[in-house]
């Protein structure tokens, strides 16, 4: 059985106040025990040891992201062995604001996960398909092709969490139905249990991001295949966070 998952990615917003607030309001909330669901928030890396340094042991934090290179000229970089640094165990890698505004490729991301494995990181690795391949039937050809391209690069899959993104759901208020999360899920476990291995499929986090809120997470959350959530927008408010955790299956 796979422990639900639920991680909160705060992308570019708060300031030490609010992260500061948010992580008190966090530490005082109720959540279903360990061995139900695992938490992680991940805020700008700039307040990594801020929010390292409140939270509670109950919430792991999470990198936005991290570089392939332990370290070199590479300014405006931060290395995986940093984020261990801080006692930081996750980071997260592919979202689809890397890969679209930021431009990194596959091969860039698939070397960073390869690396951040290595020095002992868990990762969040997103995908998903845009509404155009969506359109034209072309969403398990892009999951696929996107599995593909890390499959190699992957050391250690109990410490992959797989988040399913389509990057038409995200930060548009427009939700996947759970019959198309599920759909997804289900073509993301088939692939993995072909092309890595059966208990690989069986094992593997695969979690839904896109529009969650405090609402639509109580029927995507009963889906077969879906085993948690990566927030966006409603990992900012505590009480979001909080309702939505407690759904956890
Ligand atoms: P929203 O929940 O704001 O749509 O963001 C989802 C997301 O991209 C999480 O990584």
């Amino acid at each position: 059985t796979r422990k639900f998952f639920i991680g909160g990615n705060h992308k570019l917003h708060g300031n030490k106040e609010s992260l500061t607030t948010l992580i008190k309001s966090l530490n005082n909330a109720t959540f279903p025990s360990e061995d139900i669901v695992e938490l992680v928030i991940s805020p700008p890396i700039i307040y990594l040891e801020t929010a390292q340094s409140l939270i509670g042991p109950r919430i792991q934090v999470a990198a936005q992201n991290c570089y392939s290179e332990s370290k070199g000229a590479f300014t405006g970089e931060i290395s995986a062995e940093m984020v261990k640094d801080l006692g930081c165990q996750w980071v997260i890698l592919g979202h689809s604001e890397r890969r679209r505004v930021f431009g990194e490729s596959s091969a860039v991301i698939a070397k960073k996960i390869e690396h951040a494995m290595q020095v002992g990181l868990s990762v969040i690795f997103c995908i998903g398909e845009l509404l155009v391949d969506r359109e034209a039937n072309k969403t398990e050809s892009i999951l696929a092709e996107q599995l593909s391209d890390i499959v190699k690069s992957v050391p250690d899959w109990r410490r992959l969490v797989i988040a399913y993104e389509p990057v038409w759901a995200i930060g548009t208020g427009v939700v996947a139905t759970p019959k198309q999360t599920q759909d997804a899920h289900q073509f993301i476990r088939k692939w993995l249990a072909t092309n890595v291995s059966e208990q690989v499929a069986k094992e593997t986090r695969i979690i839904y991001g896109g529009s969650v809120n405090a609402t639509n997470c109580v029927d995507l959350s009963k889906e077969t295949d879906v085993d948690g959530f990566l927030l966006g927008f409603a990992a900012l408010v505590a009480d979001d966070f909080t309702t939505i955790v407690s759904y956890a299956k």
